[in-house]
């Protein structure tokens, strides 16, 4: 007998036309760990097939799958057969440089390293980052991500003065403007020794307080790091800020910022939250290091968040040879200890890294490949919707949970294998009950902007 299947198109369109009442998506794969309901109870990590009933782009009920369309005499609605397809909720993006993004066509020095790309950046942001073009590359992305499914962002914004005078304005006006598609969030950067100079510090945690931000900087090895960092710790408390922190993004054993940083946090007894970003070296040390800088990460309650775009990209890089190492951090080992882990889409077209386009489906695919993430597959979802959102304090995104809005992704595949052998690029991104209407932003719009046209 043959199998007839509805198409992507079909139930898109069925969605679209049933979005201003009630539907039921019927036989959609939920996964256990990020679903919140009842029915759902029993399904641990797996999947299992449910019926999602949505009622004015809220989530009514979620309950197993009835196999059929309603009966019930009391039911009124559409039903639309989705056929096994996997349901996850929207992703939640917790490392980005958006400020960053798509200067590449203006840094042709850069070669594809860590100092090579902190040269290359500089000067372009010193030449050319008004507010017009931080804002346009910084819409431009924001536009992928909401096409391929992100309900929430957290961006670094370079702060080195004059810098923070231009970026965070315009931060603040792309989160009003976003406001209701993508929850955007901030946090300043700058290296860790500029924190040596109290004023600026304490300006810069002003700034970023009055802004809603998150006080951040990268923790590079220097001789007065722990007082630096206590300086950081201190400037946080005072503000009521979370921080956030760059560390270890190197090859280099004796780069210890992780452990650095959870110390910090517990001399300090912080109670706001912490995340650290990269940690590479960690995979470069001995196991009783690690073990000893591991326990100090739980006991000090700090996320940690992979980005192995870049890790793949930057570390091992050396001149024309073959790169011998993956460059990500002990994702496993930390997750074990009750670590909160993330994966994050980190640079996007900029010196530290040529590609990429906020798609977080393909930063899990990347790290699922990199990190060994899969048998079992396990939780590791987790580590792009729900573990960020908690991160980020966003409370019910990354989930699909009953009586929240009806945001969520409806892909193609039926299983890990499927969603993450193909680009999904005809997957069904639904906020609030309907599916969305947008498409990717042409490249060529990036020409209108000083120095990024191809010609
Ligand atoms: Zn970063």
């Amino acid at each position: 007998m043959a199998v007839s299947t509805p198409d992507q198109a079909a139930i898109q369109n069925a969605i679209r036309a049933a979005a201003h009442g009630r539907y039921v998506l019927g036989n959609v794969r939920l996964n256990g760990s990020v679903t919140r309901t009842g029915a759902m109870q029993s399904a641990g990590a797996e999947f299992l097939l449910a019926d999602v009933t949505v009622e004015h782009g809220m989530i009514l009920t979620i309950t197993t799958s009835s196999n059929a369309p309603q009966s019930s005499s009391s039911f009124e609605g559409v039903y639309i057969d989705c056929a096994g397809r996997v349901v996850l909720p929207c992703f939640v993006d917790c490392h980005t440089h958006l400020d960053k993004g798509h200067i590449l066509p203006r840094t042709p020095d850069a070669d594809g390293s860590f100092g090579g790309a902190l040269a290359a950046t500089k000067a372009d942001r010193t030449a050319n980052w008004t507010a017009e073009d931080v804002a346009g590359r910084m819409d431009f992305a924001l536009r992928s991500a909401f096409h391929y499914g992100t309900s929430a962002i957290r961006t670094h914004l370079d702060s080195q003065p004059p810098q923070d005078d231009i970026s965070w304005p315009v931060f603040m006006e792309l989160r009003q403007r976003w406001r209701g598609r993508i929850d955007l969030q901030a946090s300043c950067l700058f290296p860790i020794d500029m924190a040596r100079d109290d004023a600026f510090l304490d300006r810069i945690a002003r700034r970023v307080a009055t802004a809603g931000g998150i006080l951040g900087a990268v923790a590079y090895p220097t001789p007065d790091i722990d007082r630096l960092l206590d300086q950081m710790f201190q400037a946080a408390a005072r503000h009521g800020l979370n921080l956030d922190f760059h560390a270890d993004e190197t090859t280099d054993p004796s780069a210890d910022g992780l452990r650095r940083i959870a110390e910090a946090a517990l001399r300090s007894r912080f109670a706001g939250k912490v995340l650290v970003g990269h940690c590479c070296s960690l995979a470069m040390q001995e196991e009783a290091v690690v073990d000893a800088t591991l326990d100090k990460v739980a006991a000090a309650g700090v996320a940690v968040v992979s980005l192995p775009t870049c890790n793949l990209y930057l570390q091992d890089r050396r001149n024309g040879t073959t790169p011998r190492w993956r460059g990500v951090t002990l994702l496993h080992e930390m997750k074990k200890r009750g670590i909160p882990v993330a994966l994050a889409s980190d640079n996007t077209r900029d010196p530290f890294h040529s590609y990429g386009d906020l798609d977080m489906l393909d930063t899990f695919r990347l790290g699922t490949r990199v990190l060994h993430l899969d048998h079992p597959a396990g939780d590791w979802i987790r580590a792009v919707t729900t573990t960020p959102a908690e991160i980020m304090g966003l409370e019910g995104k990354g989930s699909i949970v009953e009586g929240q809005p009806a945001d969520f992704i409806l892909f193609e595949g039926r299983s890990w294998s499927e969603v993450l052998s193909r680009a999904e690029r005809n997957r069904i991104v639904v906020r609030q009950g309907a599916p969305i209407s947008t498409s990717l932003p042409s490249y060529a719009e990036l020409d209108e902007l000083e120095g990024l046209a191809l010609g």
